[in-house]
Formats: structure tokens, C-alpha cells, sequence
């Protein structure tokens, strides 16, 4: 196999469009190695994170010259560990960071999920590691349980990926499964309740609470339709709006809802209290499900306090990670931006489950976010390999000469202006 210089890589980067299959992480092209350290540091100075690019590296890793791992995977949950078992399945190499942040940490039991309704997360968790230990040990790899991923810094063809045990390894592609918060209000009760009674996904807990006390707590247009969700499995349902409705939220509740006033107060009798919770507090030891009960403690009004089995919430979400911040991605609110093929705004640095803006977050698409993202992975990284190897037929047939390859490659790319998928067909895949 004939090696080309890193300035022809750097050539081919620039010909290619940058939606190119042929993915080689962004950015660092800077003439030298030195340079492009500079080049990092400097951005990453005006980061609010704790990573220091210069407190870990010298120069010389710029341009490793071998890969410790295909795909860094950071991230334990549903999706990390999906995307684990299917580069497995293709014979690729991953290694998988968990710093234990789960989002259905405190949950009981996972729902409407096939063959796992009613599975304790912990226990499911456990089992797919066990499966991908024992069949896959030459490709799936874990790093020590609870290591956190501090920081990620994107080469010329891969990535560098740093840890909080002072770990650092190479690999091509990064899949960041990373996950995301909820932002709980900040009231006594809420955060020891919250997926043991208190929850925000009817297909999830709601049916734990079927023709049981309800609680709809959030802004009058989301509360009500919250509300709408759960009313085949309850009817008795009080909605708690967290204060007095002001005119612009019965105007963005009649603009989602018309004729909510007369619909929700009348037909479906649900009343609606213009308090904010002030505590939330479990009336027993019991853990089960079956045996939730709060009192819903208000700021004013009657009945005070409400007793409930269940309570739905709407809050906002934050990222667990502050990965996104260090390599300043592409964002949609508080989602990380990402492609259908779920790349982040970096090339080859994939975000997949509830951490991107894909619009669902549930476990189901935690792991096909992970599928999607691993097959462009590795669709991407077997079209590298094979540009990689294609030079020793091409130069010699050109005579061993190294330009004229170029060229041909240049020509191509003016010609078709089209991806890497058009010349990657011209080169005979
Ligand atoms: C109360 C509640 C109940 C739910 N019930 C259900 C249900 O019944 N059915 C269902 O389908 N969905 C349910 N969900 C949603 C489900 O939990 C999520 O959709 C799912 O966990 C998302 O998987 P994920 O892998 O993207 O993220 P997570 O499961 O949150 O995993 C994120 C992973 O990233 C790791 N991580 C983060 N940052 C770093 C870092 N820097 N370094 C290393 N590791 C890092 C964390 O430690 C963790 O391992 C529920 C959610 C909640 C809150």
C-alpha cells in the first residue's frame, strides 16, 4: 500500500463537499502540528469548561499515526449501549465511557419497551452488557465503570478523547451518547418524587396511574394538553398551572385549545387551581407503583393540600454532558444539533439519544438514533479504508505516479460536482 502525505489528505478534504460519506473529522487543517494546537487552545480558552487542552497534550498527538479504538462511545444508556453491540456486529472496535448519569436513574421500571415492559433500567442495563461481553469480547470494550469523558478533540483524520481517570485514547469516530436532565423546580419534594410518582411521559408511568388521582402541573396550554394525553387512563384530573393565569396564557391556551374554557372546566370537569406548588410530599414508605400518594402542597386555594397518586410535569431539559460546550456544537435550544444521519455540526462525531434534536426521547429511539449513526459510522469508515488502499492499483497503473492520481481525483470532483458517494462508484466501489 502506497501512504499519502497528510497535505493530500488535507487536498482531498478541501475537494470534497463537506456532506461527503467520506468523513474526516473538521476543522484541523492548520499547516503543522504546532499550529494546530495553538489553533485548539485558542478556541477552547473561551469555553466555560473546565477542559484545558494544554494541561493535557504535547504536540506530538496531533497526528497519531495508528487507532487504539474505531468509535469512542461515551455514554452507558440505552443508546450508548446500542450503538456498542452494532459496531460489534461489523467487526468494528469501540470503547465505552459511563459516568453513571442515567436519566431514568431514579425510575422503577422501564415501559413500552417490547420484551422489557416493566424491566427495572438498572437491571436492563446489566443485562445488554452482560450479552455484549459475552459475545462480542474481542470488539466491545469498556472503560473502568464511572469514568467521565472530560474532553474530545477532533484530529485530522479521527479523534482524541480524554478522561477524568487521566486516560486518553485515539479513535476514528465519536459517538456521543451523552443524554440529557430534567430541570426540576426547585421545591421541596420534587426531586426525591420525581419517577417514583412524579413524571412527564404518559406512555412511560401514566399507566401506573389508571383510574387513579392525577395532577397536571405546567403552563395552562402545555398543562392542558398533558391533560388530553392521560384522560383515557384517568378522569380524575386536577390541573395546577403554578399561578394565576395571566391574559397571555388563556390567549396561548385558546390559540392551541379554542373553547378550552368551556371543553376542560365544563365537559371534562377538570378544574384548574391558579396556585404554585410550594412542596411535594410522599404520604408513604411504600415504594410500589400501586402505592404512590402525595400531598400536593399549594400557596393558596381549596382543597390545600391536593392528594394524588400521580403528578405529570412539563419542565425544560438540559445536557448531562458539557461536552457540546467544550466542542462548541451546533445546537437547537438546549438539543445538539444533528443531521439525518445523526452527525453532529463536527464530522464524524455522531449524537445520538435523548442528547440531539432529533424530537423524541424515549429508549426505543435512544437505540435506532445509535443504528442510524453507527451504520453512516461505518459506511463512512469502510469508504476510508478503501480510498486508503486504492493509491497502490492507481499509481502503479499510472505508472507510479502520485500526481497523476491527484489530478484524476481532482478532475473528477470538478466534473461531477457531486460527493464522495460519485467518485467513490468512479474508483470501482
Ligand atoms: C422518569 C423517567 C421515566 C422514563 N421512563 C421511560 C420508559 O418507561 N420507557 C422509555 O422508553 N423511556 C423512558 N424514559 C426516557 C429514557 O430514560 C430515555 O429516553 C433514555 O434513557 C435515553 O437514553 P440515552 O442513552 O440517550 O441517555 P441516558 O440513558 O440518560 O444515558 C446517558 C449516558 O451518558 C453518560 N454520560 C453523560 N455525560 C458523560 C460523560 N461526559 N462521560 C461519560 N459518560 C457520560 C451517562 O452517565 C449515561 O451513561 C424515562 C425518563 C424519565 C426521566
Amino acid at each position: 500500500m502506497v501512504y499519502l502525505k497528510s497535505s493530500f489528505w488535507r487536498f482531498c478534504l478541501l475537494c470534497l463537499p463537506l456532506s461527503s460519506a467520506l468523513i474526516i473529522p473538521q476543522s484541523v487543517l492548520a499547516e503543522d502540528a504546532e499550529d494546530t494546537v495553538s489553533d485548539v487552545t485558542r478556541q477552547l480558552e473561551t469555553n466555560e469548561v473546565e477542559f484545558n487542552i494544554t494541561d493535557y497534550t504535547s504536540p506530538g498527538e496531533w497526528e497519531p499515526t495508528a487507532w487504539d479504538y474505531d468509535v469512542a462511545i461515551v455514554g452507558g444508556g440505552p443508546a450508548g449501549l446500542a450503538a456498542s453491540m452494532s459496531l460489534a456486529r461489523v467487526a468494528r472496535t469501540s470503547i465505552l465511557y459511563d459516568s453513571q448519569e442515567y436519566r431514568n436513574g431514579q425510575t422503577r421500571y422501564m415501559h413500552d419497551v417490547l420484551g422489557q415492559d416493566g424491566e427495572v433500567p438498572l437491571k436492563f442495563r446489566a443485562a445488554v452488557r452482560k450479552q455484549i461481553d459475552e459475545l462480542y469480547p474481542d470488539y466491545s470494550f469498556w472503560a473502568t465503570r464511572k469514568t467521565k469523558v472530560i474532553g474530545i478533540i477532533p484530529l485530522e483524520k479521527g479523534f482524541r478523547v480524554y478522561d477524568d481517570k487521566g486516560g486518553t485514547v485515539t479513535a476514528k469516530r465519536v459517538i456521543m451518547a451523552t443524554g440529557i436532565k430534567d430541570v426540576l423546580p426547585n421545591k421541596p419534594g420534587f426531586a426525591e418524587a420525581f419517577g417514583r410518582g412524579v413524571f412527564w411521559c404518559p406512555w412511560c408511568d401514566g399507566h401506573d396511574y389508571k383510574d387513579r388521582k392525577m395532577v397536571v402541573y405546567g403552563k395552562l396550554a402545555s398543562a392542558i394538553g398533558s391533560a388530553l394525553n392521560v384522560r383515557k387512563l384517568t378522569t380524575d384530573i386536577t390541573i395546577v398551572t403554578g399561578g394565576p393565569l395571566t391574559k397571555e396564557d388563556k390567549d396561548a391556551a385558546e390559540a392551541r385549545w379554542p373553547g378550552w374554557e368551556t371543553v376542560i372546566k365544563n365537559t371534562y370537569k377538570i378544574p384548574i387551581r391558579e396556585n404554585e406548588i410550594t412542596k411535594v410530599e410522599r404520604t408513604t414508605t411504600k415504594m410500589e407503583p400501586k402505592d404512590d400518594e402525595y400531598r400536593v402542597h399549594l400557596n393558596g386555594g381549596s382543597p390545600n393540600p391536593i392528594v394524588t397518586n400521580g403528578m405529570l410535569i412539563s419542565v425544560p431539559t438540559t445536557q448531562t454532558s458539557s461536552l457540546h460546550k467544550q466542542l462548541r456544537l451546533e445546537m437547537d435550544g438546549s438539543s445538539v444539533k444533528v443531521k439525518k444521519n445523526m452527525e453532529s455540526s463536527i464530522n464524524g462525531l455522531y449524537v445520538v439519544g435523548d442528547a440531539n434534536n432529533d424530537g423524541s426521547t424515549n429508549a426505543y429511539h435512544a437505540m435506532w438514533s445509535a443504528k442510524r449513526a453507527v451504520v453512516s459510522a461505518h459506511v463512512s469508515m469502510s469508504k476510508q479504508e478503501y480510498l486508503d488502499a486504492v493509491p497502490t492499483a492507481m499509481v502503479a497503473a499510472a505508472g507510479g505516479d502520485e500526481d497523476f492520481y491527484r489530478l484524476q481525483i481532482q478532475d473528477l470532483e470538478f466534473q461531477v460536482g457531486d460527493d464522495v458517494e460519485q467518485m467513490f462508484k468512479a474508483l470501482g466501489g
